[in-house]
């Protein structure tokens, strides 16, 4: 049996202090008090004093490939910065360039403390072996388009994928991933959603990200994204949003009522936007919200601690609200918000939950006065702090090195 001890505990049903989290296999056992640790049966401790450990963080929406532009087309409007600078670059893709950047992507991942990602992109085989090999807990789609002419995105490719990943291994999840609600046309998304029932997957999908999807849609279909969606039976538990910032108020009241999760990536949607979406007037009603970072062209970082901090700073500056949302309502995006989207027991430290776990070294200035570890989590903290991740129980990431392969070693020319 594996034992974490650490100073502080930390999930959104809150606070344990001088504790030891025990593991078996993937799941978390029991918790117990550090000082009773020798009563058990433990023979690998990890943590002690001056660690805060909290669940892994899940990436709710994000393409790790990506991190290949980053730098490139900042500070453009999202139609433009697609059309010009992204769509001809990633025409250029090839198998081993992907692998390569996937890889890059979801180390930056682990390192800033995500346990889960929720990929889509193109190639999703090169990101499921990059997953693979460094051991994060991965949900893959493949990006289909049909409406768009790009080879890359042959919905084909990815029902292919989906048929070839589904329920095949432990830590790799392959979800269907119809690129948007204007790129994607309305038989492949009928099609997609009827795969999704028949093999209980998750669909996960761009949603209103830009005003000009929102008038495609209108013209196409004579409705709004979100009205479309329902209309269709795809706005429903198994599916995963993302965005959602150009949504009218009774857009809101359906995604509210709907049981679907929106994600929301707060830093990327005002980079490339200039604008913060209705998520708080969702989250109010009652609606499912986890939290991405979407990609390190749009952020440009893959810091899940920092993104809650964009999450709680932004809305508050959207709704003129300084109350909402609090620390605790962007941890739980972040945690539990992520982890019930993908029907993942995680996002708790529980007994019966899974052990993807982060320890955080709360030594530093920017921890004191170590008296409300929440909002230092929260408000002070960077993926920086992150000094150790587990997933399913086991060590992934010690101190910057990736412990299941040495390939960034090579990338990153460390001897
Ligand atoms: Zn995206």
């Amino acid at each position: 049996m594996k034992a974490i001890v650490a100073d502080y505990v930390l999930d959104v049903n809150g606070l344990k202090k001088d504790v030891a989290v025990l593991i078996e296999g993937d799941i978390i056992v029991n918790i117990i008090s550090s000082k009773n640790i020798g009563e058990f049966d433990v023979d690998e401790v990890y943590g002690g004093k001056g660690y805060l450990l909290i669940p892994g963080l899940a990436n709710a929406h994000t393409h790790v490939a990506m991190n290949r532009f980053r730098g490139f087309g900042d500070d453009m409007p999202l139609d433009k910065w697609l059309n010009d600078v992204i769509w001809p670059m990633e025409k250029e893709w090839n198998e081993e360039e992907i692998y390569k950047w996937a890889l890059i992507g979801i180390a930056e991942a682990i390192a800033n403390g995500s346990t889960t990602i929720n990929d889509h992109y193109f190639f999703a085989w090169q990101i499921a072996k990059a997953a693979k090999k460094l051991g994060v807990r991965a949900f893959i789609g493949q990006t289909m388009m049909d409406l768009v002419d790009m080879p890359i995105a042959d919905p084909k490719l990815g029902f292919k994928f989906f048929e070839k990943w589904k329920d095949k291994d432990s830590l790799i999840n392959a979800t269907l991933a119809p690129h948007a609600t204007d790129t994607v046309s309305k038989d492949l998304l009928m099609e997609t959603k009827e795969l999704a029932e028949k093999k209980e997957a998750l669909i996960h999908m761009h949603v209103s990200q830009s005003r000009e999807e929102v008038l495609r849609v209108k013209e196409r279909e004579g409705l709004s994204p979100v009205e479309y969606l329902k209309n269709t039976g795809t706005l429903k538990a198994n599916f995963i949003g993302v965005h959602g910032i150009y949504l009218s108020k009774e857009e809101v009241k359906l995604y509210a009522k709907s049981n679907a999760t929106l994600v929301h990536c707060p830093v990327s949607l005002a980079k490339l936007e200039g604008y913060v979406g209705p998520i708080l007037d969702i989250w109010k009603l009652g609606g499912k919200i986890a939290l991405g970072n979407d990609c390190a062209v749009s952020n440009n970082s893959m810091d899940m601690i920092l993104e809650m901090k964009f999450a709680a700073i932004l809305n508050k500056v959207k709704n003129n609200n300084p109350i909402m949302p609090t620390a605790k309502d962007v941890f739980y995006w972040a945690t539990l918000g992520g982890a019930k989207a993908l029907n993942l027991k995680a996002g708790l430290i529980e007994n019966g939950y899974l052990a993807d776990l982060v320890l955080i070294n709360t030594r530093k200035l920017h921890f004191l006065p170590r008296e409300n570890m929440l909002s230092h989590l929260v408000y002070s903290a960077k993926g920086s702090d992150v000094e150790k991740v587990f997933v399913g129980g086991e060590l992934i990431y010690d101190n910057g090195k990736f412990l299941k392969t040495d390939e960034l070693r090579k990338i990153l020319d460390i001897e």
